[in-house]
């Protein structure tokens, strides 16, 4: 043994080493047989770990070995200081959580429950643990007035139900409303909050429209009774307020009949498929991108889009419902486009932040990063020289164009959903009209 290692050992109490020793024909004297006494290496309280693991949800926390393999994949931690090693840390250390703003960070993006050995699961940790946070009365403001609306309107925005369908108008093609057909179709669209609400989920809308429509498929939305479809809710750790939005949307869907659930949004896709089914709500659900991908043979494309773009990968289609396909042969399929992918697709994309709560959270994470997660995206969609971002998630335009300004690349990255990339190219007189009318 080296003078080094001897040393090392003299300060260890306890070290037994038997001199001469040689098992199975193999020699294990001194140093090779060293054995330590037991000791004792967990001296905090074990309070907080046992509360969280005794609660449902937060029973994985306690699997931790704290290899730290999810620290560099975590998104909060390239702008901060996070991921479930450090988490578990905390709490180790006595800290139940309720009071940390380290509660409100995770995204649920996944990426560390793709990496750990030990399945120590976030996305049933957190929801269970904010839910604690709630009960205590201890969650941020911004939270409590998004369930608020989604309580009193069915929306997160706080818009009147009555204006969900409002983007039709516009649509330019007629947009039928089930209620109002009276008879069964193939596809039900589930238009989805942002998609129906915010002015570029608007223009999403009423691609869709036109290419649904173009396509002949047989098609309806469901107007002024779809609510939201909770999911965020419940991650964001209001899990009654999920289940009271979704029994709704489960009875008002048991009026209609339809063969296919069609869906704008993964968070509603992620929901209909894992959460509603144990809510007795089962359905042929497909995210939008899953629905039109085969159809790209009968797609007739007028124009040449002539773009190098880049795709960001949903958290909620891709890492939690594992399509990445569907949106690349869309993309593909549109003559003139050329994709370019990020660093981080695919099973290692990039959360924008708005999963897990984080679309109506941006005020209290930000003092604990040191730049939005959408801003750090854009910054690598730019660097691939790319001129568009395109997305299949309503959380993302809104979210991508306010960090295209806010990292000053205005006018470089253009950030477009799939469906309107997918509508320009197969509608180009559509929007000539529209961009004359705006000169
Ligand atoms: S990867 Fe899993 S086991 Fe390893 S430190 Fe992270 S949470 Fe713990
Ligand atoms: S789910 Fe995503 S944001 Fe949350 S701890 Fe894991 S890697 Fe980080």
């Amino acid at each position: 043994m080296s003078d080094f290692m001897q040393r090392g050992l003299d300060k260890v109490q306890g070290v037994t080493e038997v001199e001469e020793a040689v098992i199975d024909g193999i020699d294990v004297s001194g140093y090779w047989s060293r054995m330590l006494e037991e000791r004792t290496t967990l001296d905090f309280p074990t309070d907080a770990l046992d509360w969280i693991t005794g609660l449902a949800g937060g029973e994985s926390l306690r699997d931790c070995y704290q290899c730290g393999k999810c620290i560099p994949v975590c998104p909060i931690q390239h702008v901060g200081d996070y991921g479930p090693w450090k988490l578990f840390r905390k709490v180790q250390r006595g800290n139940d959580l309720m009071a940390d703003p380290d509660l409100w960070l995770c995204t649920t993006c996944a990426n560390c429950l793709r990496v750990c050995p030990k399945q120590v699961n976030l996305l049933e940790i957190m929801p269970a643990l904010r839910e604690q946070a709630i009960l205590q009365g201890s969650m941020p403001d911004e939270l409590g007035e998004v369930f608020a609306n989604l309580q009193k309107k069915g929306n997160p925005q706080g818009e009147s139900p009555r204006k969900r369908a409002n983007w039709a108008t516009d649509a330019g093609v007629d947009v039928p409303i089930i209620s109002e057909l009276g008879r069964k179709v193939d596809v039900l669209l589930y238009v989805s909050d942002y998609t129906s609400y915010h002015p570029r989920g608007n223009d999403a809308a009423r691609a869709m429209a036109r290419v649904l429509t173009t396509l002949g498929v047989d098609w309806a939305i469901l107007g002024k009774e779809e609510k939201s479809d909770g999911d965020s809710a419940r991650v964001a750790g209001e899990r009654g307020l999920f289940e009271m939005l979704a029994e709704q949307n489960i009875e008002t869907l048991s009026k209609y009949e339809f063969d296919k659930l069609v869906v704008m949004d993964p968070h509603a896709y992620n929901a209909f498929k894992n959460h509603y089914p144990a809510l007795g709500g089962t359905y042929d659900v497909m995210h939008y991108t899953q629905f039109l991908a085969p159809l790209v043979d009968r797609m007739e494309f007028k124009d040449r889009v002539e773009l190098s773009t880049t795709f960001h990968d949903p958290c909620y289609l891709g890492r939690h419902n594992d399509e990445y396909d569907a949106p690349r042969k869309l993309l593909e399929a549109i003559p003139g486009v050329e994709l370019i992918e990020m660093p981080h697709y695919k099973k290692n994309g990039y959360c924008c932040g708005g999963g897990g709560g984080g679309m109506w959270m941006d005020s209290v994470v930000d003092p604990h990063v040191s730049e939005r997660l959408s801003e750090r995206r854009v910054r690598e969609a730019v660097d691939t020289g790319a001129g568009t971002l395109a997305v299949c998630c309503p959380y993302e335009p809104s979210r991508f164009e306010d960090a295209v300004k806010s990292t000053g690349h205005e006018g470089q990255l253009d950030v477009r959903d799939i469906i309107e990339l997918l509508d320009r190219a197969m509608h180009p007189t559509h929007y000539n009209t529209s961009e004359a009318e705006a000169e």
